[in-house]
């Protein structure tokens, strides 16, 4: 579904993203682990095109989409995306916040969308909840409700940064639970997390970033639990 290929990303003097290759295939759950500033949030927001690239090509489904002649906005919607912090419009209800998308960029009559949401929210298990609004919601509700929106259109390829990490700790199982349900489903995915033991139980395949760089690419209980690298493994002695 997804190639990253020799991505390179700066600010200023400083090499964020440094030559990075990825691959998530159809069905696929890729987990990036690293420190604080290792450049995960920065690759997912190159992935998603919100960031323009230095070096380097992000091929969607084989189509060089980080080619400045394609549309990023059409690209972006084979996309669905979850950040950290809650992006719900507040003065809007759970419904219209699924909805918006669908009915202000693709043109879905509202009826139509309005049934779909139903569903997704059904599936989030906020169905009761479709006409509140954010703030009446709990932190896990609400990143549930984000992600519900995040699926209304059908994405080939799932985003999540740290879609936890704002969350209190006893909320923090019922998002995901959630992604583990969606990863069951079949979706593709491609997340940043600081949640070692999901990422162990979750992922087919985890990828450790040190310093803009891809260091080490694998299989959970090999990247996790018998890493290569030494910075893999200093990186985990101080997380677990
Ligand atoms: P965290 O685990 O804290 O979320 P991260 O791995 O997601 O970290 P990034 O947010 O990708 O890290 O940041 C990588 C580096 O890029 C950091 O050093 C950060 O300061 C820098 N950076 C990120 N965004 C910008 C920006 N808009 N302008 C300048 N520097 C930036
Ligand atoms: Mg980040």
């Amino acid at each position: 579904v997804l190639s990253v290929r020799g991505l390179v990303k700066r600010y200023g003097e400083r090499t964020v993203l440094d030559g990075v290759d990825l691959d998530v295939r159809e069905h696929e759950v890729v987990v990036l682990i690293g420190s604080s500033g290792s450049g995960k949030s920065t690759l997912l927001r190159c992935v998603d095109l919100l960031e323009e690239l230095d070096d380097g090509q992000v091929l969607l489904d084989g189509r060089d989409v980080s080619d400045p002649r394609v549309d990023a906005d059409v690209a972006r919607r084979a996309m669905g995306v979850v950040f950290q912090a809650f992006n719900l419009f507040p003065h809007m209800s759970v419904l219209d916040n699924v909805t918006l998308a669908s009915r202000v960029v693709h043109g879905v009559p509202r009826e139509q969308a309005e049934r779909r949401a139903r569903e997704l929210l059904t599936r989030v298990g906020l169905a009761e909840h479709a006409t509140a609004y954010p703030d009446r919601l709990s932190g896990g509700q609400q990143q549930r409700v984000a992600i519900a929106r995040a699926l209304a259109h059908e994405p080939r390829l799932l985003l999540l940064d740290e879609i936890t990490s704002a969350l209190d700790p006893e909320l923090v199982g019922e998002v995901l639970a959630l992604v583990r349900e969606l990863a069951g489903q079949g979706r593709t995915i491609l997340m940043a997390t600081h949640e070692m033991g999901f990422a162990r139980q979750v992922a087919d395949r985890v990828c450790f970033l040190d310093g803009g760089k891809l260091v080490e690419s694998g299989p959970p209980e090999q990247v996790l639990g018998d890493p290569v690298h030494e910075r893999t493994r200093q990186f985990l002695r101080r997380v677990i």
